[in-house]
Formats: C-alpha cells, structure tokens, sequence
C-alpha cells in the first residue's frame, strides 16, 4: 500500500481530491503543485498511517518505514542538502492536516534538522548567526513542547529574563549570543524535564515529531473542538513533511496569511496580512499585530503582484474562496497551503450571490454554499438603535466575527466556563489560543488586545457565529489584578461590557441588542434600498424558493407571530396550539370555571363565555394568512396545567372566582397525573368532554364564514391530536363536521376545510392506513413521537440526554435532531400506509424538528407536502429544503449548468 505521496517541483502523486487520504492540507500542497504553483517540496503521510497509529497501539504498518526512509532522501535529493549536514542542513517542518480544518488544534514543529552543528553551518551559510541560533532556539521549544509535553512557561521564562538582564522590551532585540545563551538553557530545561539529552541525530528528531503529530489528534482540545464541531473522532490526520523556508531571514523575507475575498464581509478584496522578517507562526498566534496586505504592494511590489495571480488562479481553479499562507524567503515567493475559507454568515451569502453572478458557480452551488446556521446569522441582534446613541466606544478592535453582544468580563476560558452557569460571560484576553476552546464555546463573545484578522480567536468565533473583536490595543490586561485598563478607565472582572463584532466598537456597561439588519427591513424599518445585505438575502432566497419543491408553514398561535413568520415566507400555519390562547388574563378564569364545571350544563355556559374570544383568535390568524391554509388543533394539554398548583394558589383563585378554595384544590389534586404528557390530554380530552371540541370547532368555522362572507380565501384545516387509533378520530371528526353544517348553514356560505390528524403516538403511524381512510390530512407531531417512541419523558428527559450524548450512545438530542432511523422509520410507514389508503392525503410535520435542517431534509426525502417550524426558523427551513432538492438532483447523477 501506498503510505506517502510526494509533492514538488511542479507535480505530486496526490491531488486536490483526497483530502480523505491526505488531509486538507496536504490535498491542497499537491494540488498547488501540479498546477505550477510555487510550493517548497515535500510529502505527506496518510491518514491511514494515523489510524493504524492508533489501532495498533503506536506501531507503524511495515511497508512503511522503507517508503519513508525514501521519501527522506528523494526530498535531500530534490533539495541538494541533507538532513543534519553539519555545512548546508536541509531544515523540515511536520505540520498536522486533518480532512476538516481544524485551526490550531493540532501539532505543528517547524526548523527540525537543527543540531549543534548544523546551526554552526546554518550561521556561516546564511552569514546570519542570530537567525540561526533563533530558529534553533524556536526548534528546541516547539519540539520540547509539542514531542516531550514540557510546558510553554518553562521556555518562555527564560526569554524574558534574557530580555530583563539585556534591558531590551522585544525578541527582535536580542543577539545572537544571546541566542546562543538562551539554546543553551533550553536544553538544560529539555534534560531536567524529560531525563534525556535533546536528540541530535535528525532522523530520531523526525520521527518523534511524526508521532507527536498523530499523537496530537487525540488531545484534548482536539477532541473538544471535534465534539463541538461534529467531526468524527476516527478520521485521524495526515502528516506532512516539508522543506522549510524563511521569513525570517531578513528585511526582504516575509511571511503572511490571507483570503481572496473579506471573510468578515464577503467583499471582493484582496485581504490578508503579513509580518517583515518573522516565522509563520507569529501572525496566527496574534503575538505581534500584522500589517495588511496592501502595504505588501508598497514594501515588495513584484511579490506582490505575483502573490495576487497565483491567489486569484486557486480561486478561480477551487471555484470558492481560498485562504491562504506563504512565506517569501529573500525576495522569492513560496506558497504554504490554501484551503476555502472559513466565513461569517454575512460573507458566506455575499460570496455565494457574486460568484453566481460572476459566472464561476452556479446558482444551485451558491445555494448550497450558504448554511442554514449561517443564514442564521444574518438574523442575529445587533445594539438597540436608541440604546447605543447613549454609549460611546471606550476602543476600536478589528471587526473579525459579526454581531452584538454584552457580558461580564472573564480573564481565562476556565472562569468563563464557571461563571457562565450563572450570567453571560464575555471572554477578554490578550490573545486566544487552541487550549481556550471550552471557555469561547461558552462566551456571548470574545475580546482580544492583540491579533489579527486571521488570528485565532477571529477564525474560530466565525465558524461559530460568536461576537469577536481582536486586536484591540487600546485595552491594557492585568491578569493578576482580574482588570483591564483603557484609556483612564478600569475594567474589573465581573463587570459589563458589549462588543460589536461588525464594526469593531467596545463599550463599557450592557447594551440591549435588537434586530439584525434584514430584519429592519423585513419588518419596515429600514428601507430595502439601504440594506446591500438585505438585498443579497432577497436575491439569495428567491433563487432557493426556486428550486424548493415542498412547502414552508409556520407554528404561530397569535396574529402577531403569524404576520412575522408571513414576512418571513411562511405559506401557512403548521400548527396553533389553542392552549395557549387561554392563559391570558381575563380568559383564565372562565377556563378555569368550566374544568371545575359539576355538569355538562355548566361546563357549556363557560365555553360558551370562551366562544368569542377563541372566535376573535381565529379571525386574526385567519387574516394574516388570507388565502393560505391555516392549522388549528383542537385543545391537547392536560387540564391540571390550568389549575392552581398549590393550596394559597387555590385560596388566590377561589376569591376571583367564588368557587370555595377547598374545591379547587381537591380538583387539582383529582386531575394531578404522574407522567402529565401521557394522561389525560389530547383528543382523549375531547372524547371525555365532547363540548370543548365543540365549542371549538364553531369558533374556527364562525371566523372562517364570516371572513369568507367579506369575500377573503380562508383555508382551516382542523386537527385533532394524540390519536392513535382511529376509532378516537372517528369521535373528534364527527362533532367537527356536524359543527361545521350547522356554522355553515347559519352564515350562508360554504367553507372548504379539512379535519385531520396529528400523528404523533406509535400506534397511529403503525396504522396509518386505517386513519387515512378517516383522515385528510397529518401532521407529524414529532415531540410526542419522539417521547412515545423512546420512551423518554419530555419533561424528564434533560436530566440524562448530555449524559448519552458524552457517552455516544446517541449521536444528538432526538428532541432537537429527528432520530431518522427509530423514529423516522415511524414517520415512513406513516405515510407510506397513510398515502396507499389515501392517496390525495395532504402530509406534514409539526414537531420541533421542522425548523431543523438535517430533519428537514428529511421531511422533503420521505415524501411530506410541507414542514412547520416558528417564524424565526423560515427562512432555515427553505434554505434547508432547496439544499435537499440539489442533494438529491446531485445523487440522481444530475449536473447543473
Ligand atoms: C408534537 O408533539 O410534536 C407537537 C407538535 O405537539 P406538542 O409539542 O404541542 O405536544
Ligand atoms: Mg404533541
């Protein structure tokens, strides 16, 4: 088997398509090779090597060790110089490169070759003895830390009391001696701490790097940033091994990262920085604040130019936006590694619109390139328009992930980790890195002294949709003292402060967020033609409801939330729950009088008072929906819900009601149930108390005809819950309809409407087709059909799932992602069986999980008319749904054009 694929001089035996094989770094390297691109030769070591790492308890398979004796010497040859020549050594780096990019999780070891001699020739060839020492040094401490587990301080103490016994403030200030002085007790500290010598011999150093490497794929940040990303832990990460050259060699070297379009904004702009004279590395750990790349066409024009060619060709070559590194070594240009790009919501939409429009993908590749998640964050909340006129910025950062947020300041990821179980937290440090990961996955937002665009915390908060500003000099930390300063004012930990991440602004003291831009312009408050991110949405979602073949409703119960999910794009309302209309205020105590009612006669007279205001409900609904099919259920929750639920409460009630407090309180106890969301509730509810259905079925046909008198479309479809056999329907359908004629008959005027079925408890998916024959529609009521068909409470459920999630003895929370194979095998036969007796049966889902992406696809795969999700959620769910329409087209073998 072939275990290691070289790349160079303009080929590679690998290519940009195996990223399963070589990592995304490593697929990218060969890719850039073979097409002419200027990349220091190398080779890359698959991710099969890792996981047989791994399996076999940190032995290498057996054919390998020669092919990589090989590789090491076809890459001496390539270079002229040998690893360790005392005269002219060949340096290497052996970075990490999983499949999925993984900002700085894993292990990286730059400068390995470095000995006590080859330094010596180092100095003599580059006639630069400081540089060789400092990249001895920078080897010496990678290697300690990354191979041997030594702790970062230990290096670093003994750089800065260099720096305190020379009286000089910065790295660049220290000699070659000094250097020297410095290597020097760097290996004292590698001895006391490990108990061995520093290894001088190159190959043992390269091989215990490569170790390290795959080793790194398991540690813990790793791991977390995988969890919270969901990248499987059994990947492993390709190794790759690769001539060094040098930023640091001088005031014609340089090195720098960057995009071919704005990862913030999605602008198309050249955007990137670098750093004269530093290694790699300085400008992503956000130790010295980079310049940007503009500055580059002054200082190294030529480079310049050719860096844009090269960076506009992979962008044009990888049709998306490439992020890339490079370095150039005494005024040559070397290319380091391109990958797409990481973005904000706003970017990923603006960079999916314009290359559409630019010709360089398609329309239904733009679509796909914007995520539901990050569609999503183009609703997110900035400042209070009227809040933030009283607040003045104390500091400007670099805007490196959008939106608004305020918290109470933390120094360190653990802090914010404790402290954020109590109060939102806003993580401030001078620069972030890898290890911090647990405490910004907490964090409302994060807020950097230092660092760049393309530093850590900049790149990780964007893929998350987290607030970040970086590089804010003006903020001075002090850590011990749990404060920062800017300017005169003192910051405590513990106090408020708001970033905003689209414009870079810091504030003292909490601001209250609003809503995003698109949504000021959804909602009227902000003209369209001012809004360039609305009209890129409008634009972008056009094109999805183009494609999108099924449905989009709404789960709304109150005329204000239907009119949102409408401007949302809502076609509909999915479900509205009447429960809730009966907890307002003036309506309680009626509802409360006809569970208390001794007889049905009295039970009337009560819902006979609810009549007008259930009426006056459905009218709004039904006007915010005009000419769309509205879905109503009849009343579902457990009556004990609407009772007093302690004894005082009781004694509160009976005075506003007159009906003695002891009463009260023995009906409560009488209708008290042990698992509430498997008793008395549901259509069994309206069996046991016909009237209640009754009363509710005129209330919507009453709206209804009166509308459709004025001459307004209205479509109820009435939909009774919790039925699993279909005798229970049979009941609810035939006050329903007999309701229905006489309403009809009274106002004059035919209604088209449907009576239909939630399906939501196993039995009735199992018999679907008996209920269909019944039935005109269902709708999948999936938090119900999740509990029954687990067996896990909803209400209890919270205190194990995390547990099973850690454990992975489930994948995710099946209340929040749709289990599709126990569950969605459910669904399935339901309309597989619904449909054979019923073939004109209209199918939906009104369970959380239609505004879920992965669900939803699910829903548009097994064949439903239309999902139901809230309002916010809409604009999700359709994008989610065209996407599903591609995949499928794409899996069928289509290509678009
Ligand atoms: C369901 O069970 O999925 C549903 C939509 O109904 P509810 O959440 O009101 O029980
Ligand atoms: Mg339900």
């Amino acid at each position: 088997m072939k275990y290691i694929y070289f790349f160079g001089q303009g080929r590679a035996d690998g290519n940009g398509t195996m990223k399963d094989l070589l990592g995304g770094k490593g697929a990218g390297l060969a890719e850039m090779s073979r097409s002419g691109v200027p990349v220091p030769p190398g080779f890359t070591i698959t991710t099969e090597v890792c996981r047989y790492f791994y399996k076999n308890k940190g032995k290498l398979p057996k054919e390998f060790k020669e092919q990589f004796k090989q590789a090491v010497q076809k890459l001496e040859k390539i270079n002229g110089k040998k690893l360790g020549d005392p005269k002219d050594p060949l340096l290497v780096s052996v970075r990490s490169g999983a499949k999925f990019s993984m900002p700085g999780m894993m292990d990286t070891i730059l400068n390995l070759g470095l000995n006590d001699e080859a330094v010596e020739g180092l100095a003599k060839l580059t006639n630069n003895p400081r540089f060789a020492w400092d990249a001895y040094r920078r080897f010496i401490q990678m290697f300690g830390n990354v191979v041997m587990g030594i702790e970062k301080d230990n290096f670093e103490h003994i750089i800065q009391e260099k720096k305190k016994e020379k009286g000089v403030a910065q790295d660049t200030e220290l000699t070659a001696d000094d250097w020297k002085d410095v290597v020097k007790k760097f290996k004292e500290i590698y001895v006391k701490n490990t108990g061995q010598e520093f290894p001088q011999n190159p190959m043992v150093q390269l091989e215990m790097a490569r170790d390290a490497v795959f080793k790194s794929w398991n540690n813990k940040r790793a791991i977390d940033y995988r969890r919270i990303n969901k990248i499987p832990d059994d990947l492993g990460t390709a190794c790759n091994i690769q001539t060094m050259v040098f930023g640091n060699m001088g005031n014609d070297s340089a090195t720098g990262v960057g995009f071919t379009r704005n990862p913030a904004t999605g602008e198309k702009v050249f955007y990137g920085e670098y750093l004269v004279n530093a290694q790699g590395e300085d400008v992503v750990a956000g130790i010295r604040t980079p310049k940007p790349i503009s500055e580059l066409e002054k200082e190294m024009p030529q480079v310049y130019s050719q860096l844009k060619k090269i960076t506009t060709q992979l962008e044009r070559h990888y049709r998306d936006v490439q992020d890339f590194e490079f370095t150039v070594e005494r005024g040559k240009l070397y290319m380091l590694q391109t990958r797409t790009g990481q973005r904000t919501g706003v970017a990923a939409l603006r960079i999916a619109v314009e290359m559409a429009l630019e010709k360089i993908i398609t329309k239904e590749e733009a679509i796909t390139r914007v995520t539901p998640e990050q569609l999503n964050q183009l609703l997110v909340p900035v400042f209070d328009p009227e809040e933030i006129k009283k607040h003045k910025p104390v500091a400007k950062g670099l805007p490196a992930s959008p939106g608004a947020t305020s918290g109470t300041v933390v120094f360190t990821a653990d802090e914010a980790v404790k402290k954020s179980k109590d109060t939102p937290v806003l993580l401030v440090r001078n620069e972030t890195c890898p290890d911090d990961i647990h405490g910004i996955e907490l964090a409302q937002g994060i807020l950097t002294a230092t660092g760049g665009m393309t530093s850590h915390a900049a790149v990780v908060t964007r893929g998350m949709g987290k607030p970040c500003v970086v590089g804010c000099g003006a903020i001075r930390i002090d850590e011990e003292k749990g404060i920062f300063t800017v300017g005169d004012k003192i910051v405590k930990e513990g106090d408020w402060i708001s970033i905003d991440g689209t414009t870079g602004n810091v504030f003292i003291g909490k601001i209250s967020t609003g809503p995003s831009e698109i949504l000021q312009v959804i909602t009227g408050k902000l003209k369209p033609e001012n809004s360039k991110i609305y009209q890129l949405y409008s634009k972008f979602m056009k094109w999805v409801d183009e494609i999108r073949e099924i449905g989009v409703r709404t789960n709304a119960d109150i005329p204000r939330d239907a009119k949102m999910a409408r401007l949302f794009g809502a076609e509909g309302i999915g479900l509205c729950r009447t429960e809730h209309m009966f907890f307002a205020p003036e309506r309680i105590p009626i509802m409360q009088k006809m569970i208390l009612a001794d007889t049905e006669e009295e039970r009337r007279k009560a819902l006979d008072e609810l009549l007008p205001f259930q009426k006056e409900d459905f009218l709004g609904l039904f006007k915010e929906m005009e000419g769309f099919p509205v879905i109503i259920r009849t009343l579902d929750p457990p009556l004990h819900e609407f009772l007093p639920k302690t004894k005082e409460a009781a004694e509160e009630l009976s005075k506003k009601i007159g009906i003695p407090a002891e009463k009260i309180w023995a009906k409560s106890q009488e209708l008290h149930e042990f698992n509430p969301m498997l008793g008395h509730r549901g259509c069994r509810l309206g069996i046991t108390y016909p009237e209640i259905t009754e009363m509710q079925a005129r209330a919507i046909m009453e709206a209804a005809c009166e509308l459709a008198k004025e001459g307004k479309k209205i479509i109820p479809e009435i939909m009774i819950p919790l039925v699993g056999h279909v005798n229970e329907f049979k009941h609810q359908k035939e006050i329903v309809v007999r309701v229905a004629d006489e309403v009809q008959k009274k106002y004059k005027v035919k209604v088209k409407y449907m009576v239909g079925t939630m399906i939501e408890v196993p039995r009735g998916a199992l018999t679907a087709d008996e209920i269909a024959k019944e039935a005109e529609f269902f709708s999948f009521g999936t938090n119900d059909l999740t509990q029954m068909g687990f067996g896990f409470s909803r209400d209890d459920v919270a205190k194990f799932i995390q547990e099973y999630i850690a454990k992975k003895i489930l994948p995710d929370d099946p209340f929040q992602k749709l289990d599709q194979v126990g569950i969605g095998e459910l669904i399935k036969i339901g309309i597989q069986k619904g449909r054979k007796s019923n073939p004109k049966l209209e199918v939906g889902i009104c369970g959380e999980h239609g505004g879920e992406p992965d669900s939803v696809k699910f829903c548009y795969r097994v064949g439903m008319n239309y999902v139901s999700c809230s309002p916010y959620r809409v604009p999700i769910a359709r994008l989610a749904l065209a996407q599903a329409v591609i995949e499928k087209k794409k899996k069928a073998g289509y290509s678009f054009k």
